[in-house]
């Protein structure tokens, strides 16, 4: 009653979407429809994947350059450093903001297959806070209209692979921060708690950036299992079984959990939550639905 008293909307939390580049021309066809939709619903932002290597670089270009010039949405640029020198990267950084894309999350990247963390091509790629030093420098470098715009990094719930411990984790999100990082979206994980510890013990540290939660409504056992593997930790056992029982597709299941989880996240305090459409728009507008966050029904 307070809110028809008054007139003004009540707050909603807020959401944003992440899409990859498609493989194929029939995948694109079909991407182009679902980022319709999910532009429609007024998104924060939408993030486009990039290939480490810089294996689809001109395919995240593409993707980027249709969003800006073909929907409402903000696009934001992921960039990669691993397999590619400075100058690549300084290139890559000037293309995305000649397609007139500000937004970057600045990422090291996965090694490319078959090399490990110790090679010198991977060892010898700028970290992520390089790249955000490097993105500030070319900022700075760019006529003022085309200079502005937000940097975000990547932070790790159950701990990067890489880390030996929480604390490493937070330092190196920290040092983010201090290198210019406007906000923090999460690695997929299952549990509530597994955010919420992390970024409480993380503000005890001293970060104060936002941090979103990353989240993927799983369709499949396949989807549920990559999803462990990236969260490094198993999937509910409970999930994994009534998703075996029925015959290893059930997107509602996965909708219900996302929405389950979103809502402790919500209620812990999460500024909004993140969501990994895996090029498909029916499950997370579902989840939004079901959260009460879509201002009109989709
Ligand atoms: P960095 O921040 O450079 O560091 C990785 C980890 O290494 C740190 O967390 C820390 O544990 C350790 N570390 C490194 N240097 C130091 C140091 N000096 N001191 C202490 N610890 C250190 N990959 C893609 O290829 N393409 C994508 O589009 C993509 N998108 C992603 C989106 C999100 C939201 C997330 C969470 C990950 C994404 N990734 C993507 C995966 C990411 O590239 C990998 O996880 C990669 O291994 C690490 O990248 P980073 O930017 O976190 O690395």
């Amino acid at each position: 009653t307070a809110t028809l008293l008054t007139g003004s909307a009540p707050t909603r939390a807020r959401f944003s979407f992440e899409v990859f580049p498609a493989r194929s021309g029939a995948a694109a066809l079909a991407l182009g429809h679902a980022v319709q939709h999910l532009s429609a619903v007024g998104p924060d932002f939408i993030s486009v994947t990039y290939g480490a290597n810089g294996s689809n670089r001109d395919a995240s270009l593409d993707l980027l350059t249709y969003l800006r010039n073909h929907t409402d949405a903000l696009p934001l640029a992921h960039l990669t450093t691993v397999g590619e020198d400075r100058d690549a990267v300084r290139s890559v950084i000037h293309r995305i903001m000649d397609a007139g894309v500000h937004d970057f999350l600045a990422l090291r990247g996965d090694p490319p297959r078959g090399l490990g963390e110790d090679d010198p091509a991977v060892a010898g790629s700028l970290s992520s806070v390089e790249l955000l030093e490097l993105i500030a420098e070319v900022r700075s470098e760019r006529p003022h209209f085309t200079s502005v715009g937000r940097t975000v990094v990547a932070a790790y719930p159950n701990g990067h692979p890489l880390s030996r411990s929480r604390s490493e984790d937070i330092d190196w999100l920290i040092t983010k921060q201090e290198a210019g990082a406007q906000f923090a979206i999460t690695q997929l994980f299952f549990r509530a708690e597994e955010y919420l510890g992390f970024v409480a013990d993380a503000r005890s540290a001293g970060l104060r950036i936002p941090v979103l939660p990353g989240l993927m409504p799983v369709s499949t056992s396949a989807q549920l299992r990559k999803v462990a593997s990236l969260a490094g930790r198993p999937a509910p056992v409970e999930l994994e079984r009534e998703m075996e029982a029925t015959g290893g597709f059930a997107p509602e299941l996965g909708v219900e959990y996302a929405v389950e989880l979103a809502r402790e996240l919500l209620d812990g305090g999460a500024p909004s939550i993140h969501l990994y459409t895996f090029n498909r728009h029916e499950q997370v507008l579902a989840v939004l639905r079901e959260l009460h966050l879509l201002a009109v029904p989709a």
